[in-house]
């Protein structure tokens, strides 16, 4: 398959340029809202050509899909634009900054018949997929409850748009609540339905909040717990399943590489749990390219996207109220 890269990014990159030549995929342009950049980003990744003008990129009939990884703001336009010239789109988290806009890009998608995924990494790693396995398989029993630790430190060279540019979609919120909302939905198999929620600017924010901790009821009755953060250098990532009859411990596993450890706790003692140590990006990629060709769905779909930004808006408004707020998913 050959792809256009929207957005000259560090995750593009970093993981994705990689992920799509490992599947064996071609890279054929990158588009940038900066010349300068777009030319250093495609001689740094082996790119044979780069542009800044979108529609160009796009009238390329030798381009099937588009990878867009530009700030949170510029995916919605870029995602339509890309979808009105008949291209396959995976597009970063989150899909945009409102319900409104995430919805008009899947429905657009939908009308057009073309693939639209959402490049959430983390339900393609070995460690989530043995987690859910477990799960799913009935060995911990009834589901009490999820703890999701995702507080981290943003790297120096990340310390940009994310933490000082609401108007670009930064904050830990959009940032990684989306990625915990996909996390909780993937290994539990059911939607949170509401919400209580608190943030804060920890040393980073500037106008965004850096930190948030919040509670998530799921219909079944279990809960979820989901702490993000930007400012914590030592907290290490993870998190815990518990349910009736046992409990998982997965740590290290809110990560970009398939990285960490997962261990299950019984009755009948403790177990390591092994996983796949295929590498997250590339999975995603493989399984978009099988969607493209008709088989099965993405990894993330679009309405996973949707999902997953309609949790961490109910998160936003929880804290800036301090009210419980209902998930509105939408139609
Ligand atoms: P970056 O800050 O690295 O890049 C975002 C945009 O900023 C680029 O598209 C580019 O604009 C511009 N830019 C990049 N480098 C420079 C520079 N040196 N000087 C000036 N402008 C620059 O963002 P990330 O890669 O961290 O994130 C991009 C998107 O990917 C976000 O939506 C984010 O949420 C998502 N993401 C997803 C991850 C995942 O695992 N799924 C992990 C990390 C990020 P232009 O578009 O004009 O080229």
């Amino acid at each position: 398959m050959r792809w256009a890269l929207i957005g000259a990014s560090t995750i593009a990159s970093q993981f994705m340029c990689a992920a799509f030549r490992a599947a064996g995929h071609q890279i054929v342009t990158v588009v940038s809202g900066s010349a300068d950049l777009a030319a250093r980003f495609a001689e740094a990744n082996a790119i044979p050509a780069c542009t800044t003008d979108l529609a160009a990129a796009l009238a390329d009939p030798g381009v099937a899909a588009v990878y867009i990884s530009s700030t949170n703001e510029k995916h919605h336009a870029q995602a339509l634009a890309a979808i009105a010239a008949g291209k396959h789109v995976l597009c970063e988290k989150p899909l945009g900054l409102t319900l409104a806009e995430a919805q008009q890009m899947v429905a657009a998608a939908d009308a057009a018949g073309v693939v639209f995924a959402t490049n959430h990494h983390l339900r393609c790693s070995g460690s989530h997929r043995a987690v859910r396995d477990l799960v799913a398989s009935g060995r911990i029993g009834r589901v009490l409850s999820l703890r999701i630790f995702h507080a981290v430190h943003l790297p120096v060279t990340l310390q940009g748009w994310r933490i000082n540019d609401a108007g670009a979609g930064g904050g830990v919120i959009p940032d990684i609540t989306v990625h915990n909302a996909d996390v909780a939905r993937f290994l539990l198999g059911e939607d949170p339905q509401t919400v209580v929620a608190q943030s804060a600017t920890s040393g980073m924010g500037q106008g965004v909040e850096d930190s948030a901790m919040s509670v998530w009821s799921m219909p079944s009755g279990a809960m979820v717990f989901a702490h993000e953060s930007f400012t914590h250098p030592f907290a290490g990532s993870g998190l815990e399943v518990h349910g009736t009859e046992g409990s998982i411990f997965a740590r290290g596993v809110m990560t970009q590489r398939p990285l960490g450890e997962v261990e299950l706790v019984t009755a009948g003692g403790r177990t390591s749990v092994p996983f796949a140590s295929d590498d997250l990006y590339t999975v995603a990629v493989r399984q978009f390219a099988r969607a493209v060709a008709g088989q099965g769905q993405p990894a993330a779909t679009g309405h996973d996207g949707i999902a997953s930004l309609a949790v961490a808006l109910a998160v936003r408004q929880a804290a800036r109220t301090g009210t419980r707020q209902t998930v509105q998913y939408g139609a």
